[in-house]
């Protein structure tokens, strides 16, 4: 767990006429929910990737609890990112892209069983621990996804649109229970979406970004609220 906080952060792409993103100030609190909304192209993605690290940073920093991430590579910054198309190893097995990224960083067998464990039961994926992802359903693909995430108790998560994959009916129960879980961990979030009520109900404040640029900041009902 921890803060996250952009300071004056821009991304221009290399050939791009104009900035993806630019000035952006964001101090977000140890186990606040940030929502980022606004129009297709506004940089929604762009930030979010500089955050995880995928994309490089042409100005300004971010920093991750006390530590300047900047420069730092994906998995040296101790967060955790799910995707709209889950992701998911094919040829392994829930178990096994659960266990993945614990493995990678050398944790005992015995902490990641538990983690594991631990996970299925939050998510319900419990009886299936041993299929592959091909042999499930959407929604607990994304449940997959988000036992990835949670096994690895990074200090913060990002969502890239995680439930725009999914019917409607099952986008209103995942984004309870995404919400549910974020509370009960009380992990730090920054999440993109285009729907307005998963914003709403996610979110402890709403940032909204038009150009690039913050255009508006704050409680959802404040920010909806007005014309
Ligand atoms: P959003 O996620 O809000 O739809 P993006 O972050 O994807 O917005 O894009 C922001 C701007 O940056 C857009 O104008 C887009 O065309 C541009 N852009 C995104 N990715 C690249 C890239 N790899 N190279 C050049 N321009 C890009
Ligand atoms: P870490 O899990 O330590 O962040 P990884 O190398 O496991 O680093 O991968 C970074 C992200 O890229 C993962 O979260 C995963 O979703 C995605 N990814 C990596 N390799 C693949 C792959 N072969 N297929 C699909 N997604 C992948």
């Amino acid at each position: 767990m921890a803060n996250l906080t952009l300071k004056n952060v821009g991304k221009t792409y290399a050939g791009g006429a104009q900035a993806a993103v630019s000035g952006v100030n964001i101090d977000i609190a140890d186990g606040e929910f940030i929502v980022l909304v606004g129009p297709s192209g506004c940089g929604k993605s762009t930030l979010l990737r500089m955050v995880a690290g995928l994309e490089t940073i042409s100005e300004g920093e971010i920093h991750i609890g006390d530590r300047l991430v900047n420069q730092l590579d994906p998995a040296e910054r101790d967060i955790a990112m799910v995707f709209q198309n889950y992701a998911l190893y094919p040829h392994m097995t829930v178990r096994d892209n659960m266990a993945y990224g614990l493995k990678n960083r050398g944790e005992s067998k015995a902490v990641i069983a538990e983690r594991v464990a631990e996970a299925a039961r939050m998510l319900e994926l419990g009886p299936y621990l041993d299929r592959k992802p091909r042999a499930l359903s959407g929604g607990q693909r994304q449940r997959v996804a988000m036992g990835r995430a949670i096994v690895r108790q990074p200090a913060a998560f990002l969502f890239d649109e995680p439930l725009s994959n999914l019917d409607a009916k099952l986008r209103v129960s995942m984004r309870m229970e995404i919400r549910k879980l974020q509370k009960r961990l009380g992990t730090t979030s920054l999440y993109v979406t285009h729907d307005q009520l998963e914003a709403m109900t996610l979110a402890d404040r709403l940032v909204v970004l038009n150009g690039g640029r913050i255009e508006q900041i704050g409680a959802p009902l404040d920010i909806y609220r007005r014309p």
